[in-house]
C-alpha cells in the first residue's frame, strides 16, 4: 500500500553503512535523531508502545559484515553483536564452550523473534535474558566510541547507568574447557521463570557457572540474577559463602539468605519484589543442590 505524503514525511530514512567507522560517523552527525538498528525486535515494541519515539534516521548495522559471526579468537569465543539468537542457539562453538549462553538464548521469545533478534540488541537492552548468562560466563564487551575501542565486563555494563552513545562491536567469552587430567568438573544452570511455560517475558532469570571437585567442593562460582526490568547483578555474597565449600543444607540456607539480601528486583503489576527475591533464591539453591554429587541422585 502506498504511503501518503504525511506518512512519507514521518517515515525515517534507513541508512546502510559499510563499516563501523561510517556507522559511528552517521550517529555522531545526527545524534539523538538517529538510532542504531539490529534486529529491531525491541525497538519495534518500544515504538509501538510509545516508550521511544521513531527517530528521523535508522542506522542499519546489518550491512556491516564484520559485526556478525562466532569465532574462536585468542582464548575466547568472539561473538559479533549482529549474530542472531538463532545462530547463537545452533552454534557448535558455543555449545562446546558456553552452553549456558545457548540455554539462555533458547529461552528468549520464540523462533520468529529469535531469527531476527541479535545478541548485541539483547546486551544493549541491559535487562535482556542473555545478560545474566554473560555475567556468569565472565564475558567482556568491546565498544567503539568513535575514536577508540573500549572494554568492560558484562557485569560492569549491566551495573552502569549511562545511555549508549557507543557501538557494541564484540562480545567475548573466555574459553573454558574441561581438563581431562583434573578432578574438577564444570557445571552450569540457567533458569527463567515467567508467567507461562514458554514465549514469555521473564519474572526472574538466574544463571550460574561453576566448577566443583569430585566430592562437590566448589572451586569456581559465578551467579547472576535478573528478570523483568531488574538490572542483572552478580550474587557475590552467595558466591563468597559457597566457594571452597561443599554446598550442604546449612551452606545453602546461608546462600539463600544472601540472595534475598543482594537481589533487588522491582515490583510490577505481575509480581512483587518479595516473590521475585524468593524465586531467585530458590532457583540458585536448587541448582547448586542438584549439582552436588551427594544430592544429584536424589534430584
Ligand atoms: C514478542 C517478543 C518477545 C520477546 N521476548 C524476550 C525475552 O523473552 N527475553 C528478552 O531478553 N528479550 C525479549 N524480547 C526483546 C528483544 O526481542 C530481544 O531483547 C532482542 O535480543 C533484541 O535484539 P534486537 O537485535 O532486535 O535489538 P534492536 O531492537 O535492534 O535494538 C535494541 C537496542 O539495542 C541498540 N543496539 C543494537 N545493536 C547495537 C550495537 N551493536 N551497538 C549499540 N547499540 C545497539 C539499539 O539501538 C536499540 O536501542 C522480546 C521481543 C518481542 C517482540
Amino acid at each position: 500500500m502506498a504511503l501518503n505524503q504525511e506518512e512519507l514525511l514521518r517515515s525515517p530514512a534507513v541508512w546502510q553503512p559499510r563499516s563501523i567507522e561510517e556507522a559511528i560517523g552517521m550517529k555522531e552527525e545526527w545524534g539523538s535523531a538517529a538510532v542504531y538498528t539490529a534486529g529491531s525486535t525491541l525497538l519495534r515494541t518500544q515504538w509501538e508502545a510509545g516508550t521511544a519515539a521513531m527517530p528521523r534516521h535508522l542506522i542499519d548495522l546489518g550491512s556491516i559484515a564484520s559485526l556478525s559471526g562466532i569465532r574462536e579468537e585468542e582464548g575466547a569465543i568472539a561473538i559479533g553483536p549482529m549474530t542472531t539468537l538463532t545462530d547463537c542457539r545452533s552454534s557448535g562453538l558455543l555449545a562446546e564452550h558456553a552452553p549456558l549462553l545457548v540455554d539462555a538464548v533458547r529461552n528468549i521469545a520464540g523462533w520468529s523473534v529469535r531469527n531476527l533478534a541479535t545478541l548485541g540488541g539483547n546486551v544493549v537492552y541491559r535487562v535482556g535474558d542473555a545478560v545474566p548468562a554473560l555475567i556468569a560466563l565472565n564475558a567482556k564487551l568491546e565498544w567503539h566510541d568513535g575514536s577508540r575501542l573500549l572494554f568492560e565486563s558484562a557485569e560492569e555494563w549491566a551495573s552502569s547507568s549511562y545511555a549508549v552513545p557507543r557501538l557494541l562491536t564484540s562480545i567475548r567469552i573466555p574459553c573454558e574447557e574441561d581438563d581431562p587430567t583434573s578432578n574438577t568438573k564444570r557445571f552450569f544452570a540457567f533458569h527463567k521463570v515467567g508467567r507461562r511455560e514458554a514465549f514469555t517475558p521473564s519474572l526472574v532469570t538466574v544463571a550460574i557457572q561453576g566448577e566443583a571437585e569430585e566430592d562437590g567442593t566448589l572451586t569456581k562460582l559465578r551467579i547472576a540474577a535478573g528478570g523483568g526490568q531488574t538490572t542483572p547483578v552478580r550474587m557475590t555474597r552467595a558466591e563468597e559463602l559457597l566457594l571452597g565449600a561443599k554446598p550442604d543444607g546449612a551452606g545453602l540456607q546461608q546462600a539463600f539468605e544472601a540472595v534475598l539480601e543482594q537481589y533487588e528486583p522491582r515490583t510490577d503489576p505481575f509480581a512483587t519484589d518479595l516473590y521475585r527475591k524468593r524465586t531467585a533464591a530458590n532457583l540458585v539453591v536448587a541448582a547448586l543442590w542438584s549439582q552436588s554429587p551427594s544430592n544429584a541422585s536424589k534430584g
